[in-house]
């Protein structure tokens, strides 16, 4: 069922939205109570369309990303979606590789009032969202298991576009650092290392480094105020994001964007929370600041300037609620996901 609300001058965007599993269904109402603030209060006007898809739908259904989800999300201009559990491959792989989202942006950034491993950490992950292990080309013989990891130039270059474009339009002084580790994966990672070294050449302004993913790995505990924008392969950015959010405060805190060249699909970094889901006390931040970047994408691609001040206004509600101390437990408060909704909708208010 479509929920919307028109106002007089401001253009429609329907916005498919996967509830999922877990968490998913308490952190996307969550979002939908920010979204209606935005409308009401901005002026903006969605219309909510649901997508269902994950292991519930797969209970209920058969199937776990069903042919009318597709056809919803398709017909409509940005995906919202929250996390889904064991079919995740059979969820969120599958449409970033049907809707080539090939770049899977994660950003972690300390926030007030939020335990982070040291204050004024902001960095993103440029991950590619294509290939790699993701394929899911794995095959058994007698006795194992293979598993092919694919690299190519083509992917490898427009993520390191992406990256160094990012990095461009963070301000002056960026730096763009290549993860990998071609020292052992001479041919699949030194592809991804060299065509990170040739696109960094028409980047003249953007500083380029590179380093081995362990040593990111550890470099990013040890000094985390040093990382600006990271570009890498599939796995290692799936791997070092969940690292890099809980530098931030947890998973509950960070968002991201699976982006194509004209269509993109957002969701929280972390999945279902099996541990926690139905307790009402899941962090509905990292979703919330989710919408904020379907906001600025919205804004982007279809040059609408009431997104990027939406976009803002949530950003700035959630650090007005954080400082105010509105926390759930994860980040050692006491409030109900719904709580911090409510508090981040009314601050926007
Ligand atoms: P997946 O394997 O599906 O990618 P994951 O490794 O990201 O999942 P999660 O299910 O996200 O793992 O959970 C990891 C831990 O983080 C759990 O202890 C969970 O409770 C916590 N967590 C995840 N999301 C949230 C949230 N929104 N609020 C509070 N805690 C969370």
């Amino acid at each position: 069922m479509a929920r919307q609300r028109r106002t007089s001058k401001a253009t429609q965007y329907s916005i498919a939205l996967i509830e999922g599993d877990g968490v998913g269904p308490e952190i996307s109402k969550a979002s939908l109570v920010v979204i209606d603030a935005l409308q009401e209060k901005l002026g903006l006007s969605f219309s909510i369309n649901q997508a269902p898809a994950g292991d519930n739908c797969k209970k209920r259904t058969g199937v776990a990303l069903p042919e009318s989800s597709i056809k919803t999300i398709r017909e409509s201009d940005a995906c919202l979606k929250g996390p889904v559990g064991e079919t995740a491959a059979d969820v969120i792989v599958k449409l970033r590789q049907m809707l080539d989202l090939y770049a899977n942006i994660r950003p972690a950034k300390s926030l007030p009032n939020v335990p982070s491993l040291k204050p004024g950490i902001d960095m993103v992950i440029v991950r590619e969202n294509t290939e790699d292990l993701y394929k899911g080309q794995e095959f058994e013989f007698d006795g194992g298991v293979v598993a092919l990891r694919t690299i190519t130039r083509s992917a490898s270059e427009r993520i390191a576009k992406y990256a160094f474009e990012l990095a461009e339009q963070r301000g002056e002084g960026r730096k763009v650092l290549a993860v990998h580790k071609s020292n052992v994966l001479r041919k699949s990672d030194g592809l991804f290392a060299q065509v990170c070294r040739e696109v960094s050449k028409s980047h003249p302004k953007v500083s380029f480094g590179e380093m081995l993913v362990d040593s990111a790995a550890m470099n990013l505990i040890r000094d985390p105020l040093s990382f600006d924008v990271i570009v890498t392969t599939n796995l290692y950015g799936d791997i070092l994001s969940d690292e890099a959010a809980q530098l931030v405060g947890g998973l509950g805190m960070t968002p991201s964007a699976n982006i194509g060249a004209d269509f993109a699909l957002f969701e929280p970094v972390h999945g279902a929370a099996p541990d926690i889901a139905g307790r009402g006390i899941a962090n509905p931040i990292a979703m919330i600041l989710t919408v904020a970047m379907m906001l600025d994408w919205l804004s982007k691609t279809k040059k609408d300037e009431a997104c990027s001040e939406a976009a803002s206004a949530i950003r700035a509600a959630v650090n007005h609620v954080l400082e105010a101390g509105t926390r759930t437990p994860d980040l050692g408060g006491k409030a109900t996901t719904m709580q911090v909704a409510k508090a981040v909708a009314t601050a926007i208010s």
